[in-house]
């Protein structure tokens, strides 16, 4: 539970236990697990700059202690329930998962609406074995995929958003999401640092290759010809985005052809 103040009928400011949701897990009463102390060890020790500064990752409340789910996952599975619900998707649409995050892929497995693959260069548990840069798949051939955390790492943002549009169908929408540094005005990238303490010290982790500003990062998104919409509390509700355990300036990056 959740303890926070509202006004009462008198004007007075009165604590109110509000539920902590999960919709990865479906648990009505979670708690959230902060995020682990060595990514704040690790700044200190290497001097990154931009800890904490990160547009969606939540602190105090990153992981759901029932089903293990970050922050991320959580805001995912949420608009993806309302698309359900909207009929957005249509049954056997197909979905993939790149890089799948382990509670998202179970709870995307029990959505039978979508005919859904996973998909990874290193894992052995998904369904294709894909270098993002370079995919097996024919044009047009998902209608939804989710791409999270992925763009950081690879030799070339670039080539991989333009296999994920190549990829996508014409009706067809994405998740695509990476690490945003509020108030960053330009993003970080530095080819000729290769040692895990120089990109710790730009990037806030050591297998990180940039690290990315809001405008650079929907510019690149939009330069491949995706259509970027961004959904953050505005469109969600503080409730919600309270009840999930999300920082106030996370944002969604769907897109779109
Ligand atoms: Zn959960």
């Amino acid at each position: 539970m959740l303890t926070r103040l509202i006004l009462n009928p008198f004007g007075v400011r009165q604590p109110i236990q509000q539920p902590l949701w999960c919709p990865v897990c479906g648990n009505k009463q979670v708690s959230y697990l902060p995020l682990p102390e060595l990514y704040r060890e690790n700044a200190h020790r290497y001097g990154y700059v931009n800890f904490g500064k990160g547009e969606m990752t939540s602190l105090a409340t990153y992981t759901c202690s029932t089903c293990g789910a970050s922050d991320r996952e959580r805001l995912y599975a949420l608009w993806i329930d309302q698309q359900i619900k909207n009929k957005f998707f249509s049954k056997g649409a197909r979905a993939i998962h790149f890089a799948p995050e382990a509670a998202l892929a179970k709870y995307l497995n029990r959505k039978h609406i979508f005919d859904y693959k996973t998909a990874d260069l290193m894992m052995d548990t998904v369904d294709f074995k894909v270098d993002m840069m370079n995919m097996p798949f024919d044009d047009e051939s998902f209608d939804f995929f989710i791409c999270s955390h992925v763009l950081e790492h690879v030799d070339s943002d670039d080539q991989v958003i333009k296999e994920l549009y190549r990829i996508t169908k014409h009706t067809g929408c994405g998740i695509l999401m990476a690490p945003i540094i509020v108030g960053l005005k330009k993003t970080v990238e530095d080819p000729s640092v290769k040692d895990e303490a120089g990109r710790w010290r730009l990037y806030g982790q050591n297998d990180h290759v940039r690290l990315y500003a809001h405008d650079d990062y929907v510019a690149k998104i939009r330069s491949h010809g995706f259509n970027v919409e961004e959904l953050g509390e505005s469109y969600f509700g503080e409730e919600i985005f309270r009840s999930l355990g999300l920082k106030r300036t996370s944002i969604l990056y769907v897109v779109s052809k």
